[in-house]
């Protein structure tokens, strides 16, 4: 069985459980949660954009990747990639980056909703995981390998690889 580590910027919860269970039945990965925080360093951030910049932080993430793990880190603050405005997260060579910064539905001016916060999360968490394990974008907007251009691609796709996707996992 395939191990993944998740790792945190802050405390997000009991969530984090939800995301190793929903790990677990979509892609049989045996996860496991540190207990310690890890901060987001200040080597990643860009001040002119106040973003980090997500490859700086996975290339951090590589430093500390066991060879017979993946590497997932949940953060909280707002990152972009090379070319993009901004990212929901990033996935390479077996470390993979989420932000859950423009997950809340509080970023756009809505009033906190936890599940559909939450529901938010483990997809994002779901399509950086599918990349991890070789799956690229699909087309099929119900998958959660379709690529989320802005958050409302996120709340149309679900949480599981449609079977083309399921197909190529094995
Ligand atoms: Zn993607
Ligand atoms: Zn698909």
């Amino acid at each position: 069985m395939q191990r993944l580590r998740m790792t945190q910027s802050t405390h997000f919860g009991r969530i984090v459980e939800v995301v190793a269970e929903r790990l677990k039945e979509i892609y049989g990965l045996d996860v496991t949660v540190d207990e310690k925080t890890l901060n987001v360093t200040f080597h990643s951030f860009n001040a002119l954009r106040r973003q980090h910049n997500a490859v700086t932080i996975a290339e951090m993430l590589l430093r500390m990747k066991g060879a017979d793990e993946l590497l997932l880190f949940l953060i909280d603050v707002d990152i972009y990639a090379p070319g993009l405005n901004y990212c929901f997260g990033i996935a390479l060579k077996g470390v993979a980056v989420v932000s859950t910064y423009r997950l809340d539905p509080r970023f756009y001016g809505l009033p906190y909703n936890e599940s559909l916060y939450h529901e938010r999360m483990i997809k994002e968490i779901c399509h950086e995981v599918g990349h991890l394990l070789g799956l690229q974008h699909c087309s099929n907007i119900k998958c959660v390998m379709y690529f989320s251009n802005w958050i409302h691609d996120t709340d149309v796709k679900g949480y599981i690889p449609c079977e083309r996707c399921i197909s190529k996992l094995r």
